[in-house]
């Protein structure tokens, strides 16, 4: 369960003040993704709370790829990259997002899912909410539905679940 997860994952992550930039504390979860125990049970954790409720789990690159891919093999569905501007070869949708640290474009291929599939959106850290609510964005204008957001630690100073739209479901397995 999400506390085992707790117990599991927080002692891997890593805290490096300063990077990239002054000021930024990062969230290192690479220590995470080595361990095979603290990896099924992150993956597993982002998941749970949304069981049979998503036909895709759409990871943002890069680090949402890895949490993405490995929470559908467990559950058993599909994967939907959502990629950095100018990755994709075939017709996308695009939506413009800041950072924390600077800005930076999203983008999926049109028409990659059937109309309607339910999307779980997932990534690593949701700071001011500038990356997930353009994979939002994203998955709505494709004609898909954002069923909710899913990610392994949430910085609550910095907003970004009152920067999502009203009534998105957020789930988030740390806080700091
Ligand atoms: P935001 O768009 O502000 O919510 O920022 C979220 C994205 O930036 C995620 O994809 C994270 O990988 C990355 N990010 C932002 N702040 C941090 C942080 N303090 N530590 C690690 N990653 C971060």
């Amino acid at each position: 369960d999400a506390s085992e997860a707790r117990a599991i994952v927080e002692p891997r992550i890593a805290t490096i003040p300063d990077f990239p930039e002054p000021g930024i504390l990062f969230r290192d979860l690479t220590p995470v993704f080595a361990d095979g125990p603290a990896f099924h049970a992150l993956s597993e954790s982002l998941t749970l709370p949304f069981a049979g409720r998503f036909d895709v789990l759409a990871g943002v690159e890069a680090r949402g790829f890895l949490l993405a891919a490995a929470g559908s093999v467990l559950a058993g569905t599909g994967v939907l990259p959502v990629r950095k501007a100018g990755k994709l070869p075939r017709k996308v949708l695009t939506e413009e997002y800041a950072l924390e640290y600077g800005t930076a474009a999203l983008e999926v291929h049109e028409g990659e899912l059937p109309p309607g599939t339910r999307v779980l959106i997932v990534d690593d850290v949701l700071a001011t909410g500038g990356t997930v609510g353009a994979a939002a964005r994203l998955v709505e204008r494709a004609g898909w539905e954002v069923v909710g957001v899913s990610v392994a630690i949430e910085l609550e100073g910095l907003g970004g679940r009152a920067a999502l739209p009203d009534g998105l479901e957020v789930y988030s397995l740390l806080q700091y």
